[in-house]
């Protein structure tokens, strides 16, 4: 819903008349600083796709501005621009939000902005060099009679293009769940509302730029959600719990869990495995009870803070103790051959099964441990205990 808020505030600018008053001014300069600050901004943080998208929404946009007088051009030309975008657009929003991130200035980038320039270049070409073909006829076309289709101003092809590039992102939103997901499908709703009402017509360049306001927020908010979650494991990282720790006061717990022997682990099955074993534990560590909240503190450590009394978190970490313990962890082992073979190729051995246990330090915050790193010392203190104790152990 958040990538929705722009696409929100577009629409009660317009309907409120706020726009009518200093529309001619917006529709100036706002999609130029969309379009060109979106770009570069996405650019800037390797996100190639949402380049591309913005990129195909400003052209989709010019074209319709550029296009848009039938004094100067025929309303067979008008026409057939407006259909092209209408068709055109939603089916790239939908590709695009599907493609790998591999760079802009990469020789796929290059062919992916290749593909993007060469489908207004086609239409001009076909309009004029088969001045006869009836193209519009053909983008127009009608499948089925629907007088209530006759409120949206799209063609049947266009509104086709929308319902599949609608179900495709949100089959997508609903498997993946991410900000770009969610702003490609806000985005697409934005062009929609754009080009779909004949009333809304004249401010198309207001939802359009809305379109890219939203894909270009996900840039930052896909950042910031990076420097604050651990790439490997999906938890929060160190940097969330040094900022977590800065909002608690008053009374919460703090607990280091630290996975025994892992050092073994990465030994005897290899860094992969290893890392599979990170996340199988970070797993349950995120569904950790009592109102914990876990971190990656580092390597194979990880923290919980509950924002109660010691008391009370002991038996929710004696259960994630017992959870782990008892679950069983599946890996295929692969094969490593001594010597690095000439050719890359992972033999997959059969599927394995292994055990793994945590040791637990708890700590919380009163009167001789009054600061988050204190009490954070107090619980590695605590952990250290737990492991000189035998691992696979709580300790306070
Ligand atoms: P103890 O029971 O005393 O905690 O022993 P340990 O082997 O778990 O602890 P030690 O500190 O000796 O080893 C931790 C190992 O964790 C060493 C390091 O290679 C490994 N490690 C740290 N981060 C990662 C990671 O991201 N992935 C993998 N696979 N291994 C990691
Ligand atoms: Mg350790
Ligand atoms: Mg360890």
């Amino acid at each position: 819903m958040p990538c929705g808020l722009p696409l929100l505030a577009a629409a009660i600018f317009v309907y409120t008349g706020i726009a009518a008053q200093s529309l001619s001014a917006i529709m100036l300069i706002y999609p130029w600083i969309v379009f060109g600050g979106g770009i570069l901004l996405a650019w800037r943080f390797n996100k190639s796709r949402l380049v591309f998208a913005i990129l195909i929404l400003a052209l989709a946009d010019r074209s319709l501005q550029f296009f848009a007088d039938s004094s100067i051009f025929s309303v067979r030309i008008v026409d057939i621009v407006f259909d092209a975008v209408g068709l055109l657009v939603p089916l790239n929003l939908a590709a695009f939000s599907l493609i790998k991130e591999m760079g802009v200035l990469s020789i796929r980038g290059m062919l992916r902005l290749g593909l993007i320039l060469l489908q207004p270049l086609c239409i001009v070409l076909i309009c004029r060099g088969y001045p006869d073909l009836d193209i519009a006829g053909y983008l127009g076309h009608s499948f089925v009679k629907a007088p209530a289709l006759a409120r949206i101003s799209l063609t049947q092809p266009a509104l086709l293009a929308f319902i599949a590039a609608f179900l495709f992102l949100t089959v997508r939103y609903i498997f993946h769940r991410d900000t770009v997901a969610s702003a490609f499908f806000w985005t697409l709703v934005s062009v929609f509302i754009a080009l779909g009402f004949e009333k809304l017509r004249p401010l198309s360049p207001v939802f359009f730029a809305t379109g890219g306001l939203v894909l270009a927020i996900s840039v930052i908010e896909t950042s910031y959600s990076m420097a604050y979650h651990d790439a490997l494991t999906g938890l929060p990282s160190r940097r969330a719990l040094k900022e977590a720790l800065l909002k608690l006061n008053g009374r919460y717990t703090v607990a280091m869990v630290d996975i025994d022997h892992f050092k073994k682990f990465n030994d005897r099955y290899g860094h992969d495995v290893g890392d599979q074993v990170l996340c199988m534990v970070a797993s349950k560590l995120a569904r950790v009870t009592g109102g914990g909240k876990g971190f990656r503190y580092g390597g194979e450590e990880f923290t919980v803070i509950f924002p109660c009394s010691l008391l009370d978190v002991i038996p929710h970490v004696e259960r994630l103790r017992k959870t782990i313990e008892t679950s069983k962890f599946f890996f295929r082992e692969y094969n490593r051959p001594e010597k690095k073979p000439e050719k890359t190729k992972t033999i997959k051995g059969p599927q394995r099964s292994v055990s793994v246990t945590v040791s637990i330090g708890v700590a919380e915050r009163d009167n001789r441990h009054n600061t988050s790193r204190e009490v954070i010392k107090a619980a590695d203190k605590a952990l250290y205990r737990a492991k000189s104790g035998g691992r696979n152990k709580v300790s306070t």
